[in-house]
């Protein structure tokens, strides 16, 4: 695992307009540092509750799909869990397809931002970075964690001039606030032109039941999902800071 050979991983699998624009062969690793309440692949904490799976073998399967990727201008997208919490494995897939001309994309936090290297990032092409709150107390609440790495990883992006779609998940009652979504658009209005498209994703329940079985404590059980005016009054925000918004 060290050199990168063999990575945890949950899943993979083919998506059409998720992730990334085109058909992507989504990965999802294992492993992921955050605790964020609305987590709905709780199974993806821990990066011993993955399988096994050589960097090799998922290169060879990016390979059998390049086809595809071509023809729908997608691409893989390596997401979690956590992806840079295994940068060694997540380095090797990512040289591997950009050597295949295949698009790259990341989903990722922003979190361990410090692993990845400069020369990972020459072989991405596309960001989806989650922005889970606009301050740092309810970035804290949300995540169990602090708001400075994803910020400090943003700008990185945006120096080295990397795409970056910036996502940011809508609870009612906790991420809702108008001036948290202020402060979420005044952070990435930093980033310039790196961002070129917002997508603001209503909280669903669908990953409740997982962490039931889990035995782990959902504490989200009693919020609903926010209703539609609430998504659109979020997004035109974003569109007042001249956004493209989705
Ligand atoms: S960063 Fe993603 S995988 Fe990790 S806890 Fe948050 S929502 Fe779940």
């Amino acid at each position: 695992m060290r050199d990168g050979s063999l990575g945890s991983i949950h899943s993979w699998e083919l998506v059409t307009a998720v992730d990334g624009p085109g058909t992507r062969m989504t990965v999802f690793l294992n492993g992921c540092p955050l605790r964020c309440l609305y987590c709905h692949n709780p199974d993806t904490f821990l990066m011993r509750d993955g399988e096994p799976v050589e960097a090799s073998e998922l290169l060879r399967r990016m390979r059998r799909y390049r086809g595809v990727f071509r023809a729908s201008k997608g691409g893989i997208t390596l997401s979690g869990g956590e992806v840079l919490m295994q940068p060694a494995f997540a380095g090797r897939l990512l040289a591997g397809a950009k050597k295949m001309g295949i698009h790259t994309c990341i989903d990722t936090s922003g979190y361990l931002g410090a692993n990845c290297t400069d020369d990972m990032l020459d072989n991405i092409d596309l960001v989806l970075l989650d922005v889970k709150s606009g301050n740092e107390e309810t970035y804290k609440k949300v995540t169990g964690r602090e708001l400075a790495p994803t910020i400090a990883f943003g700008d990185r992006l945006a120096a080295r001039g990397i795409e970056i779609w910036v996502r940011f998940v809508l609870v009612p009652g906790l991420t809702d606030d108008p001036v948290n979504v202020e402060n979420v658009a005044g952070i990435i209005e930093q980033w310039g032109s790196s961002v070129t498209r917002v997508e603001v994703l209503p909280f669903h329940q669908m990953g409740a039941d997982k962490w039931t079985s889990l035995g782990l404590n959902y504490r989200l059980r009693e919020t609903s999902p926010p209703d539609p005016e609430l998504v659109e009054s979020t997004r035109a925000i974003f569109r007042s800071h001249g956004f493209t918004v989705h």
